[in-house]
């Protein structure tokens, strides 16, 4: 198991001062001291972003001053992907996110999608991918750029039950929705959008800090049938807690 992260994630750049530096900081500080080894990315190329994003938005990303933050993000997402074609699991500790972020457009804290960009990068080798998005909100952007394929299965687990109300879902339907999403589908890889904003005192208000070690663990044995080809990548999550949650997934996950 591989953390992939850089101290350049720390950097502070214009956003939601919700997503700031300690979401990244703290969690390495916490995998560091329980010994993961740490792998250090280099920035996605323009010509690897470009497989994902048109040029006009690349070009608003850089007048926005984010070029550099967001490349870098894409390129730690692509590491992990690399990695875990390797036969090694690995988690991307990245910032800013990627999932809202559509070829052209984005939103949300996002500006590249970090996801896709490590898709694309691996797909020569692996031409069937699983997305699993598990963060509170739906994943917009990755969904529109694979929108069509039919090379690349996205699922986006519910937080809410079926009458739309949150609060009355719970753990175990939430982690079968995981499980669900290995079945009818031959993968060669999985990727995980590993938002942890569904956490129980983040916005989402659902999952407890263990809940995050039980889908983890079935995202491991599901990924068993595709030789245990696995990768996560950091979306959401904006509690303090938010460096347990990525401990618990990962524990169950490695
Ligand atoms: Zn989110």
């Amino acid at each position: 198991m591989k953390i992939v992260y850089s101290k350049h994630f720390e950097a502070k750049y214009p956003t939601n001062p919700v997503e700031n530096p300690d979401r990244v900081r703290l969690p390495a500080q916490e995998l560091l001291e329980a010994g993961y080894e740490f792998v250090e990315p280099s920035p996605a190329s323009q010509k690897d972003i470009q497989k994902v994003h048109g040029l006009q938005h690349i070009e608003l990303v850089r007048s926005r001053g984010l070029y550099d933050a967001a490349a870098l993000a894409a390129g730690g997402a692509a590491c992990a992907a690399k990695l875990a074609l390797q036969g090694e699991p690995a988690f991307a500790l990245v910032r800013p996110p990627g999932h809202h972020a559509a070829a052209n457009r984005a939103w949300g804290m996002c500006y590249f999608n970090n996801m896709a960009i490590a898709v694309q990068k691996i797909r020569p080798k692996a031409k069937h991918v699983l997305i699993i998005d598990i963060d509170l909100h739906y994943g917009d952007g990755t969904a529109t750029i694979f929108r069509g394929d039919p090379d690349v299965k996205i699922v986006n687990p519910w937080s809410v039950d079926e009458n739309f109300e949150y609060l009355n879902m719970d753990e175990s339907r939430y982690s079968s929705q995981v499980k669900e999403a290995f079945k009818g589908f031959d993968f060669d890889i999985v990727g995980v959008s590993a938002g942890f904003d569904t956490y129980l005192e983040d916005w989402g208000k659902l999952l407890k800090m263990e809940d995050y070690q039980k889908i983890g663990k079935a995202i491991r044995e599901g990924s068993e049938r595709c030789g245990g080809h696995r990768f996560a990548v950091l979306e959401g999550g904006y509690h303090p807690n938010l460096k347990y949650c990525i401990k618990s997934f990962i524990v169950g996950f490695e």
